[in-house]
């Protein structure tokens, strides 16, 4: 049974190759590239060695199998990845702008990924777990996703399986308010939360990255692990702010390094290693993945983690 158990949206992702900056002008993509959140934190945990797996829905297409043969190849558990007939996998378009900033087109909702629900989630499967890791992205892809997940919470408090949160959800999809709602009862659970600055201060409404982060080690989260970018991460305890340093890599294609990072940083808890270590191994993770394309495709493996990780070591 695997130790860390995600569940949510595959999907395969097509990217602009001119980074136009706009998805309303002729260009060229390339893909598809097998993507999602929680596939690529699945998909990570698995590459850096600690079992996982991923719960969720992909049509009967190629799209499906190119998602299938890439998780199975690289050793996620796909014995609760269903297979819907009559739908098709989840997509995505992506483009970016020169200063960085993204856009995307998701068809996900109402293709298989968005069919996801409390009927997939398996009690002795999750049970079992060490970790099990809830993103903003299943939250907000449907309602049935949503119960998906708020089932997976539920029984993962009632067996002292540790809840991770990604409050990943896109502003452009979901108010305020309503993210607030549909995180509030992980957050209430999550031993840890791994946001960005602008996802912290979103859920807390506090005014700086660093304050929303005290304010959730107040609420109860043990663990906060602030993603920084090209910055690196902060972790926050309750008595205890650690900065870990980034890593000095070329940036080619951001999308994933805080799916990476979060898969990362759980592999660090599960190995049982101090949060100095956990942050480095997952800032050095992070870091790997940007600097080559394809979300899933750029997840590092063990050995190049180990391999950045000893130049900051010696
Ligand atoms: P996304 O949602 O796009 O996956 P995120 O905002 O959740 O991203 P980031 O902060 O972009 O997450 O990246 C996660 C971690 O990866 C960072 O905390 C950092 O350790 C590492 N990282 C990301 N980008 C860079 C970079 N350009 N140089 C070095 N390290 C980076
Ligand atoms: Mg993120």
């Amino acid at each position: 049974m695997p130790d860390v158990i995600t569940l949510g949206e595959p999907l395969v992702e097509f990217i602009d190759k001119h980074k136009k900056g706009s998805l309303k002008t002729l260009t060229e993509f390339v893909g598809p590239f097998p993507s999602g959140a929680p596939a690529i934190f699945a998909d990570a945990v698995a590459r850096l060695k600690v079992s996982s797996a991923l719960i969720g829905v992909i049509g009967s297409d190629e799209f499906g199998e190119l998602l299938l043969d890439r998780l199975k190849e690289d050793g996620v558990d796909v014995s609760h990845l269903r297979v819907a007939e009559g739908y098709t996998t989840g997509t995505a378009f992506v483009t970016y702008s020169p200063s960085g900033s993204r856009k995307f087109i998701f068809h996900l909702r109402h293709a298989a990924a968005g069919q996801l629900s409390p009927d997939d989630v398996d009690e002795e499967f999750i049970a079992s777990a060490k970790f099990l890791h809830i993103m903003g992205s299943a939250l907000s892809l449907s309602p049935s996703s949503r119960e998906a997940c708020y089932k997976a919470l539920k029984i993962a408090v009632e067996h002292g399986v540790k809840v991770s949160l990604d409050p990943n959800v896109r502003p452009e999809l979901l108010s305020i308010d309503e993210i607030r709602r549909i995180c509030k009862p992980v957050l209430d659970e999550a031993y840890l939360v791994l946001p960005s600055g602008e996802e912290a201060m979103m859920l807390t409404g506090e005014k700086t990255a660093e304050e929303a982060c005290r304010t959730l080690i107040d609420e109860g989260v043990e663990i906060v692990a602030l993603k920084r970018g090209a910055r690196g991460s902060i972790i926050f305890t309750r008595d205890r702010v650690i900065d870990v340093p980034a890593f000095k890599v070329e940036e080619v294609e951001p999308t994933g390094a805080g799916d990476t990072y979060d898969g990362a940083f759980i592999v660090g808890l599960v190995r049982g290693w101090p949060l100095e270590k956990v942050g480095l191994f997952a800032n050095a993770a992070g870091a790997i993945s940007v600097t080559r394309i394809g979300p899933i495709n750029s997840c590092p493996y063990l050995h190049e983690v180990e391999k950045l990780m000893a130049t900051r070591e010696t």
